[in-house]
């Protein structure tokens, strides 16, 4: 193995700040812990430590312990937009449990209004919400995330998720204690801080008829498994749409569905997603975007951009 790899492959983490980690999460941390079963491509090496946090408290505290060790920290939702490098993840990923999970929802003076902690799943607060009448939900329904990796991306269809944001709370390690701020929304992205820890979420509705609305969440769900290769480890669309066109049209029309390297292979059904067939590693995924991103330069002078976040290290293990 070269230097350079052995280097980015190496542990931060101290006897010490492991002794940390162990004495606030006790056996929710794991250390050198595989990445793969928590994302939806099931791809991704080890994180130095993985540790469930399950209140705000659990937060500010590992917060505190970066802070002071200057050791990078990354947050992970459902894992559902995120292609995890084969070398893993240097440093704390946090996951959020116990009280993030939990989702209210009610109407007040004719509007439905959802209050979700940042890991409650999309799949529950869409549903909970449709039950309600919420207009517009039926946007954000299918997305098979977390409320937090949601707004991060700022996800949704033809309306977003950051239509419907009222409050938004976050922790950081400068103001470790849950806060109101204030984000701007953009497709695919948001001006939230990069340290910031989404915490929860309060959203507004306009309040129209339960049944019609669940009806049309319905159609909307069953339109997608048949167009979306749903049921396959993939991460949704890996590319974002540029202006005025989609990048499927783009990446099926320079022949690229079917496309395979090892064990990833572009969709035949939606050749923006990629799915993983069996074993494959994130270089054949990366390998394949590379791969996709040329072709549809070299045919249409298009520059595709990532929609998923690509994270870790990326390390060439045959060459090491
Ligand atoms: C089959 C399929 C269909 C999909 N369809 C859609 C779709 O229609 N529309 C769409 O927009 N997306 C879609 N996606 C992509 C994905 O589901 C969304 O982007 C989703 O919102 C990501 O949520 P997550 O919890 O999985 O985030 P993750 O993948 O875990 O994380 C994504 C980013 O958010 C950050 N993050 C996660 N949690 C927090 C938090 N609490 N605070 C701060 N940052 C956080 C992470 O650090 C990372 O940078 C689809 C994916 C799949 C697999």
């Amino acid at each position: 193995m070269s230097l350079t790899n052995e280097l980015a492959l190496a542990s931060l983490l101290t006897v010490t700040d492991r002794a940390a980690l162990l004495e606030t999460f006790g056996d929710r941390v794991h250390f050198d812990e595989p990445l793969a079963s928590y994302t939806s491509w099931k791809v991704g090496g080890p994180a130095d430590a993985f540790a469930v946090a399950e209140s705000e408290d659990e937060v500010a505290q590992v917060m505190a312990l970066c802070f002071k060790r200057k050791l990078p920290w990354f947050v992970i939702g459902s894992g559902s937009n995120m292609l995890v490098g084969d070398g893993g993840i240097r440093g704390i990923v946090l996951r959020l449990g116990g009280a993030f999970t939990s989702v209210d929802a009610r109407v007040e003076d004719g509007r439905v209004l959802v209050d979700a902690g940042a890991s409650a799943k999309m799949e529950m607060v869409t549903a909970r919400a449709a039950s309600l009448g919420a207009i517009g939900i039926g946007s954000l329904a299918g997305i098979p995330g977390t409320v937090g990796g949601s707004l991060r991306m700022n996800a949704g269809t033809d309306r977003e998720i950051g239509d419907f944001v009222s409050e938004i709370l976050v922790q950081s390690p400068a103001k470790p204690k849950p806060h109101a701020i204030a984000v701007q929304y953009f497709y695919r992205h948001t001006t939230l801080a990069r340290d910031a820890v989404v915490a929860r979420v309060h959203l507004a509705f306009e309040q129209g008829d339960p049944k019609a609305v669940r009806e049309e969440m319905q159609a909307r769900l069953v339109r997608r498994k048949s167009t979306q290769p749903v049921a396959m480890p993939n991460a949704g669309s890996c590319f974002r749409n540029p202006d005025g066109d989609k990048a499927a049209r783009l990446i099926e029309a320079a022949g690229a569905k079917g496309w395979r390297v090892g064990g990833a292979e572009v969709s035949t059904l939606h050749a923006n997603f990629i799915n993983n067939v069996g074993g494959a590693s994130a270089k054949d995924v990366a390998t394949l975007l590379a791969r996709i991103r040329r072709t549809v330069f070299e045919k249409f002078g298009v520059e595709l951009q990532l929609e998923v976040h690509l994270v870790g290290v990326f390390v060439d293990a045959e060459k090491s």
